[in-house]
């Protein structure tokens, strides 16, 4: 939605054709000025953007158009022409980019009347582009009232909606008419947009004739943004929504598959796995700490070394307890949790001379695992699983060369 754009003509303007007439793709203009690569024609077709909505792009006699600028006298930048005044020249505009985003824009009508029906909402920022379209709103959000809203769009869809334009007084405009920010609009005549029965605001945009041709709307991403009470809400339209909401199906029925649940069910059923893998990582702490208690030891040229693996261990645990370890005299601490990766813990007491970092680079590189640390306190790993009995031993026998 666009607020800031008015409706007046005078005969030096740019007359903005689609603002009567949307669908136009080709039109002729006549050049007023130019100014180096920026060119200004007496009427255009190019929509420059606004309320969110990206550009236009396409091409004046063939070059392309990059830029887009001027409220009553619209330059359009199209670098290397060689126009001159008073020449003739025919616009194109790239139709299929400039439909999409007409079937979005309409679209975000529709969505924005469709939530405010569940809750009190602020707009607070609209991007809509070719890659992403996106409705930032304040107020009390959940899924719930997304799910509702989608379902309502949708069904203005599927059965049609005449799209209408009219320019009101600002006077004309009341509390709970269409949805305008006033001190927005500086012109005295607001264009007002409706669809139907559905929505009816103040904006400056490019809509659909009617809200069938958006084929369909698909919120595909509902998080909260910052500030806190803003929430990002990305929707597709059309084709792109249709292919999305397919997809998201067929990935939500192959979850509950794997979940061995019933689609309806999938977010109880992960819920409750969660909540299982919480409780097995609580058990593991416990057991962890039990089996970190007793650590073997050997003597091993004049040291106490301290060793074992513990499967699926958390790291932190594993580095905490090796600290603590080497606290004792003339100790050398090498602990080792395995999962996907091995993981390797190595301390030592401070009267100790050896480089824990250096060996434990040199026992890890044969299995293309490195780690750092300093010479007291060393970790490190490998990239795939190892056997961690014999990493160990490795360690015992490079102690024993006296490294
Ligand atoms: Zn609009």
């Amino acid at each position: 939605m666009d607020y800031l754009h008015g409706t007046d003509h005078s005969p030096t303007m740019t007359l903005r054709l689609y603002e009567s007439d949307p669908y136009l793709r080709e039109f002729t203009a006549t050049v007023l000025s130019t100014d180096g690569n920026w060119v200004t024609l007496d009427r255009t077709a190019f929509y420059p953007g606004g309320g969110g909505q990206e550009r236009d792009r396409g091409t004046i006699d063939g070059l392309p158009v990059t830029g887009l600028k001027g409220k009553t006298e619209m330059a359009h930048q199209v670098p290397g022409h060689g126009f001159s005044v008073g020449q003739s020249v025919i616009g194109r505009i790239d139709w299929e980019g400039r439909y999409g985003l007409m079937r979005a824009h309409t679209g975000e009508h529709l969505l924005f009347s469709c939530l405010s029906r569940h809750t009190e909402m602020e707009l607070v920022k609209i991007s809509l582009t070719r890659e992403r379209k996106v409705l930032v709103v304040k107020g009390q959000l959940d899924w719930d009232m997304i799910r509702e809203a989608v379902l309502e769009v949708n069904g203005v869809i599927a059965q049609g909606s005449p799209v209408s334009c009219e320019y009101l007084d600002r006077e004309q405009m009341s509390e709970g008419g269409p949805r305008a920010k006033l001190d927005r609009i500086t012109d005295q005549k607001v264009r007002v947009v409706r669809i139907g029965e559905h929505d009816q605001a103040a904006c400056a945009g490019v809509h659909l004739r009617d809200a069938q041709e958006i084929g369909m709307l698909l919120v595909n991403k509902f998080t909260s943004a910052r500030p806190a009470g803003d929430w990002e809400i990305e929707f597709l339209v059309g084709p792109e929504a249709v292919s999305a909401a397919v997809e998201h199906s067929v990935r939500a029925l192959m979850l509950a598959e794997r979940l061995g649940s019933l689609p309806q069910d999938s977010l109880t059923a992960y819920d409750n796995r969660d909540k299982e893998l919480l409780r097995c990582r609580e058990a593991l702490k416990v057991y962890g700490r039990q089996a970190l208690a007793s650590i073997p030891s050997q003597q091993v040229n004049g040291i106490q070394v301290l060793s074992g693996t513990f499967p699926g261990l958390d790291r932190k645990m594993l580095m905490e307890r090796a600290a603590e370890l080497a606290s004792g005299p003339r100790t050398l601490v090498a602990l080792l949790s395995q999962d996907e990766r091995a993981f390797l813990v190595l301390a030592r007491s401070e009267d100790l001379e050896l480089d824990c970092a250096s060996l434990l680079n040199l026992v890890l590189r044969p299995h293309g695992g490195k780690g750092g640390g300093k010479p007291n306190f060393a970790s490190g790993g490998t990239p795939g699983p190892i056997k961690g009995e014999d990493l160990l031993e490795e360690i015992i026998r490079m102690v024993e060369k006296g490294l």
